[in-house]
């Protein structure tokens, strides 16, 4: 069985109904989250996860709005493991220093912690792997394997195909259409791909919004994408602006012109079950 849960469908627009960017894949006993936004362990709590049950996190790329909570998925699940237990974290080139950055930042709490509990005798830790194009994780017959995708000007950056027997889901993160991201959508059952509206981002008068209009996929690039890899279901998250209640359909219709199979807006613990 294979389950894909939107743990958090927001952007960096704050809004109090969506958590940051984050995806969960369970499939059967393993446990893989992609990018970790915002209060990101509070959605992990509420599908009866925690950090310390995760096999890995594997991170599209290094924005703030993907990344912001590593710090609190490091912490609890150092915290909360009865032995030590190092975080598999996957990511594009640059998430080794990441990672060695957030875990400086936690030297003085780890130094608290370390002094008030006599059993806790070791520090938290992550073990890195940092990846560009191929296989990215592998076990129980899971297969991971990433591909560039283009956010330009952030690079690098990367999108997630994973295989779990005749299930294929596509987790993509923030790109515009490009080889790669066909890659790891090929046929896949699930895709979920950040969106924004180019007709909304230009109707806000602040020139810095528009910046953002070049390097996300639109709902109707997704739709093409979508169509393109014959995908089965297109998942939409992290909208952009964050759509007011009543309006998902246009969200829906907009990707509905270019691609046939189900549409998906997704709200934070939407949940698709394959089996
Ligand atoms: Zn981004
Ligand atoms: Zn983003």
């Amino acid at each position: 069985m294979t389950e894909v849960v939107t743990l958090g469908t927001g952007s960096p627009i704050p809004d109090p109904s969506r958590a940051g960017a984050a995806t969960l894949v369970r499939v059967d006993g393993r446990q893989l989250l992609f990018d970790c936004g915002r209060a990101v362990v509070m959605r992990l709590a509420g599908v009866g996860s925690l950090p310390m049950l995760l096999d890995a996190l594997l991170l599209t790329h290094l924005h703030s709005d993907h990344t912001t909570d590593l710090n609190d998925v490091i912490t609890t699940r150092w915290i909360m493991a009865p032995v030590e237990s190092p975080l598999p974290v996957v990511g594009p080139p640059g998430t080794g220093r990441f990672v060695e950055r957030t875990l400086a930042m936690l030297a003085d709490d780890v130094g608290y912690r370390r002094d008030h509990h006599a059993d806790l005798t070791w520090d938290p830790s992550c073990a890195v792997t940092e990846v560009l194009d191929g296989l990215a994780w592998e076990a129980d017959g899971i297969r991971v394997t990433a591909a560039p995708t283009d956010h330009r000007p952030v690079s690098p950056t990367i999108g997630y195909r994973i295989e779990a027997g005749e299930h294929v889901v596509a987790i993509a993160g923030d790109t515009v259409p490009c080889e790669g991201l066909d890659r790891i959508c090929a046929g896949a059952d699930v895709y979920v791909q950040t969106v924004l509206r180019d007709d909304l981002v230009r109707a806000v008068p602040n020139p810095r919004f528009h910046d953002i209009l070049d390097y996300h996929s639109t709902c109707e690039d997704a739709g093409r994408t979508a169509a393109k890899a014959g995908v089965k279901t297109l998942v939409l998250t992290h909208p952009v602006p964050p759509p007011p209640p009543g309006t998902e359909a246009q969200w829906i219709e907009a990707a509905a012109a270019h691609f046939r199979g189900e549409i998906v807006l997704a709200h934070d613990l939407w949940s698709r079950t394959l089996t």
